[in-house]
């Protein structure tokens, strides 16, 4: 019980890689770029800890020490592993988090699976993430807890330790009542995160749906509200707002509501970009593809990113525009989740049917029009891929955030291309200067990848610098930065978490 920071998020912070009979731990591959942003943080303080689940057969006897100190050029930190069955992650995580929270989150009621959720694990796992937290917290730290598979936390852990400040920041949308209230849980997920200090979203209207399904099960008065800076609003469009809430007072304490967008690290993406492998990939990419003109589109395999609306979209412009047959390719990354969910293998199917469908249609024995790409491409091949792509093509139909879009301008050191977006992405609201685009019209989609193709350069040019300016505003730092101030009132609040990295 010794950190002044506790940063609880179920994933570990490295992976443990066996060498030569001895554990190893390295940083992470996962397409997840959250981790070394949290990890950022560990900078500022002389003691943090990071608590995360690590599967074991037998909890009260793991197998493995609980409490692990490492040292990285993050810092040092204390990592308190959780030890939970390989039934216990399934039913908090894979089952109630992805097929019930989940759907319900993006707006997807139609997905939303009750009937394997077990209610009384969820609890149980949440207990225990916010022990281990208690286990660690020093009298008075603060205690940020991430994602919504941990929402019982902030509630927890208010009772074992009432001199902690909570913060609990959602990686996903947050859903306005009518959504959200479908979860017949949602009285306790309420309650437990207006015992936060503060809750955090990456951007407004999910703070204004949050307050909405709090004011459906509580009487919070008024809440006030201001307006919303003029970057972080893109004029007309989806997910835009004039104003966004500020602080639920409640009896005996005020949350706060902490609304930053997660960013990308800037710096980090331009220097692989200005490396010398990244041109030596990207020259040889741009050889094989030769005259080709390259759409790309890279995501999880989830319903929620529009997948499949994607490939139809791209059917039906080599139906409407000739001319582009043989001389258009889309390489479209789908990267399929866990094994563990089997919620997306007839996304995995429709995808793969669509792709042959295109490909039988308009390729030849020499040019496929689709490359579908079933599997993660490393990080350091994908900037390539966006310094070789005259057009991003990023249309979910739910989107906490979106960063694949914010590295795509990242990484383009030239000035060019095109990112066509959702509206439905939270980055859209900070990118009013990409084509938006709403994917559940198809004369929208149709619209919007005409004008991308045949966007003036001129005009391309003069959109990427608008662009590059908004990535680079609000980039890791910036979120770091704004939510470490939000954290904590105290000592540590005030520097520049990523010098630390
Ligand atoms: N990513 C990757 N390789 C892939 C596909 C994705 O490294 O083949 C990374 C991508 O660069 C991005 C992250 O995975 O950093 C996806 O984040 P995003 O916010 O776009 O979507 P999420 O998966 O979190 O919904």
């Amino acid at each position: 019980m010794s950190s002044d920071l506790v940063i609880v998020y179920h994933r570990q912070p490295y992976e443990e890689v066996e060498v030569d009979g001895k554990i190893e731990y390295v940083a992470n591959k996962s397409p997840n770029g959250i981790v070394p942003t949290l990890k950022s943080f560990f900078g500022k303080v002389d003691n943090a800890a990071w608590v995360a689940w690590k599967e074991a057969e037998d909890p009260s006897d793991p197998g493995f020490e609980r409490v692990i100190e490492i040292e990285d050029p993050f810092g040092k930190y204390t990592v308190s592993r959780l030890p939970l069955t390989a039934e216990q992650v399934r039913s908090f995580y894979h089952i109630t988090s992805k097929e019930a929270f989940w759907p319900i989150l993006h707006g997807f009621k139609e997905k939303y699976n009750y009937d394997p959720v077990d209610w009384p694990t969820f609890k149980e796992v949440n207990w225990a993430f916010a022990e281990a937290a208690a286990a660690e917290a020093a009298q008075g730290a603060s205690v940020w807890v991430h994602d919504y598979n941990l929402w019982l936390v902030p509630g927890y852990l208010r009772q074992m330790r009432p001199d902690l400040r909570i913060s609990f920041y959602h990686h996903t949308p947050f859903p306005s009542a009518d959504m959200f209230n479908v979860l017949p849980w949602r009285g306790e997920i309420i309650e437990s995160l207006l015992a936060a200090d503060v809750v955090g979203f990456h951007i407004p209207r999910y703070a204004s749906n949050f307050v909405s399904c709090v004011r459906s099960l509580v009487d919070v008065g008024n809440v006030p509200r201001i307006k919303v800076e003029d970057d972080m609003m893109s004029e007309g469009s989806a997910l835009s707002d004039r104003t966004v809430p500020t602080e639920i007072h409640m009896e005996d304490h005020v949350v706060q509501l902490g609304v930053t967008p997660v960013g990308v690290d800037v710096e980090y993406i331009k220097g692989l970009a200005a490396s010398d492998e990244t041109d030596a990939l990207a020259a040889r990419f741009r050889e094989e593809i030769g005259d080709s003109r390259v759409l790309l589109s890279v995501g999880r395999t989830d319903y929620t990113k529009g997948g499949a609306d994607q490939l139809l979209a791209f059917e039906r412009l080599l139906e409407r525009r000739p001319e582009l047959r043989g001389v258009v390719r889309l390489l479209h990354v789908s990267v399929p989740a866990n094994r563990n969910m089997t919620v997306y293998e007839p996304i995995q199917k429709e995808l793969e049917e669509i792709a042959g469908r295109i490909n039988g249609r308009f390729g030849s024995f020499t040019f496929q029009p689709v490359a579908l790409i079933s599997r993660a491409i490393p990080f350091e091949e994908l900037v390539a891929w966006y310094q070789v792509a005259d057009v991003a093509w990023i249309t979910p139909l739910a989107d906490g955030m979106n960063l694949v879009c914010k590295e795509y301008v990242a990484a383009r050191k030239d000035g060019d291309g095109v990112l066509v977006l959702s509206e439905f992405a939270g980055a859209a609201v900070e990118l009013g200067a990409a084509v938006l685009t709403n994917p559940f019209s198809t004369r929208a989609m149709d619209f919007a990848i005409d004008l991308a193709l045949d966007m003036p350069e001129e005009e391309r040019r003069a959109r990427m610098a608008l662009l590059t300016a908004a990535v680079a505003k609000r980039d890791t730092r910036h979120w770091a930065e704004d939510q470490l101030t939000l954290l904590s009132p105290q000592d540590f609040g005030n520097g520049d978490p990523a010098e630390a990295a």
